[in-house]
């Protein structure tokens, strides 16, 4: 239900919280967090209130500066830890907002060529894509680019990769996602509000955007790789 996710030289785990906090007000069942450490993706996640998954950060933190979260509002599958976002692999993490309308047709096709899911949820259809491609030598921006194609719904995402640190991929389509602009960082969120502490700097991603993010930019570009300009705005300030 909400997107939350940063990538630059400060601990990700406490903005990343923080933002998801802020998307509190939408509603949610289960929460998480995946961030790259050492190169590896590394994942919490917790069913029920925010406060679990901050006991549990709190247990067993979680380093790193590039990170994304989840606030879930669950549609396909049960609002169980195994089931709360980010979803992925060794290779790869996302977290989704929205619905996959196809995801049955994709998850067979997948299960055909031997991938083994773990999840109920619609959403690690768009893992497992992704890391398919991946894993047959396509780059992360080509093997997201690819999966967009085969995705029917409503969706917002962010995705990290291992071995890529400094990299977040987001998209959307007939979902909401700003990306945000900082000294030496960037973020994603899924409003301006999830982003308000951080940042006033904002573009706000259109239907069909995909966007590659590093802690010097962002690049907006076509489900087809064409690149597009899109405005900076100032968000309005919020309270
Ligand atoms: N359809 C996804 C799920 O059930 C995402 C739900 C959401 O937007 O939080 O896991």
């Amino acid at each position: 239900c909400g997107i939350c996710g940063v990538t630059g030289l400060r601990h990700a785990t406490p903005i990343v919280f923080e933002g998801l906090r802020r998307l509190e007000y939408r509603g949610y069942d289960s929460a998480g967090i995946a961030t790259l450490v050492d190169g590896k993706i590394s994942r919490r996640r917790a069913a029920g209130k925010l406060d679990n998954l901050g006991l549990l950060l709190e247990e067993k933190p979680l380093a790193g500066t590039t990170g994304i979260g989840h606030t879930r509002w669950a549609t396909h599958g049960a609002p169980t830890t195994s089931n709360a976002h980010p979803h992925g692999t060794d290779r790869v993490a996302i977290v989704h907002n929205g619905i996959i309308e196809n995801f049955e047709t994709l998850r067979h096709e997948l299960e055909a060529e031997g991938v083994v899911f773990e999840t109920e949820t619609d959403s690690e259809t768009i893992a497992r894509l992704i890391d398919l491609y991946l894993s047959q030598g396509h780059t992360p921006k080509e093997s997201v680019l690819k999966s967009l194609k085969r995705l029917e719904g409503a969706y917002a995402i962010a995705v990290i990769f291992a071995e890529h640190d400094g990299l977040m991929i987001g998209a959307c389509h007939s979902a909401p996602l700003a990306v945000g602009y900082g000294d030496d960082e960037m973020f994603l969120g899924s409003d301006s509000l999830a982003l308000a502490p951080l940042t006033r700097r904002i573009t706000y991603m259109q239907d069909g955007d995909c966007v590659v993010i590093t802690p010097a930019g962002a690049q907006f570009m076509t489900f087809d790789g064409e690149p597009v300009e899109r405005e900076e705005k100032i968000a309005a300030l919020t309270s």
